[in-house]
């Protein structure tokens, strides 16, 4: 059972810049797909189509069925976890982690967004953090919030853009254990931007191993061919 599906999808940027030429790949229902290649393959234009952000120039984006293409990105139930964390540095925690749930036509009441934001900074381990504004965290403690911040809406997809790369190494292992295990445990399909081997390999259910805006290979792991 297929949960998402790009077929054929293309990109050609207004400047002329073609950066997808035709991929097309898909991703089961809970599974934590990687998207893997160096910096300019194209890996982010591609979320960014799926996402809503970016209309594709050709093919389609099917999500449980359902073509994406005129369905505007608020309707498209996505989180999205950005490189840069991109957390509000005015508010707290707390109102960061509840923030999409007090906008928008099917925003909820206050006391019920406070309790499903905490329920999810428990899942992500900052619980304790909530009053602090986002300039007193580290690199680690932002990532865990934005993507408390990208999961209170029960998205159907997750987007993680780079998610680790400002970390330092160490808190980069301890940090992509985390997403996994958060991951599986909300049981939620992902598609994690990387363009770390090791990374990719060591959390991804799938490797979509991207080239120049297309896709070179898409293994489960041991047939992959990587370059040394
Ligand atoms: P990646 O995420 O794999 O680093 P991107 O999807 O960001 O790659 O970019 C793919 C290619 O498209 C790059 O060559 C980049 O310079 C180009 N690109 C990205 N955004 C634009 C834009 N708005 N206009 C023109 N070219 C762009
Ligand atoms: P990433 O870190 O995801 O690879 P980039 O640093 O390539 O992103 O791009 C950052 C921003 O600049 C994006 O919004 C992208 O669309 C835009 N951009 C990238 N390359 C170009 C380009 N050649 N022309 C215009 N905009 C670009």
């Amino acid at each position: 059972e297929n949960f998402i599906e790009i077929k054929n999808l293309e990109k050609t940027y207004d400047n002329g810049y073609q950066a997808i030429k035709s991929v097309s790949f898909s991703v089961k229902k809970g599974d934590l797909v990687c998207l893997l290649g160096p910096s300019g393959c194209g890996k982010t234009t591609t979320l960014n189509m799926i996402a809503g952000l970016l209309n594709p120039t050709g093919g389609d984006i099917i999500v449980d069925g359902k073509s994406m293409l005129n369905v505007e990105p608020k309707d498209r139930n996505i989180g999205y976890v950005f490189q840069n964390y991109a957390l509000y540095p005015h508010m707290t925690v707390l109102q960061n982690v509840m923030f999409p749930m007090t906008v928008g036509k099917d925003k909820k009441p206050k006391a019920e967004a406070e309790k499903i934001a905490r329920r999810f900074m428990k899942l992500t381990h900052i619980e304790e953090l909530a009053n602090e504004k986002p300039g007193n965290l580290s690199g680690g403690q932002q990532q865990r919030v934005s993507i408390a911040r990208a999961l209170v809406q029960e998205p159907q997809i997750l987007l993680m853009d780079e998610p680790l790369s400002n970390l330092d190494a160490r808190l980069r292992l301890k940090i992509r254990e985390e997403i996994r295990a958060l991951v599986k445990e909300v049981g939620i399909t992902t598609l994690f931007v990387t363009h770390d081997q090791e990374e990719a390999l060591s959390i991804g259910d799938k490797i979509i191993l991207f080239h120049q805006g297309i896709i070179q290979q898409d293994d489960e792991g041991q047939n992959l061919y990587l370059e040394p």
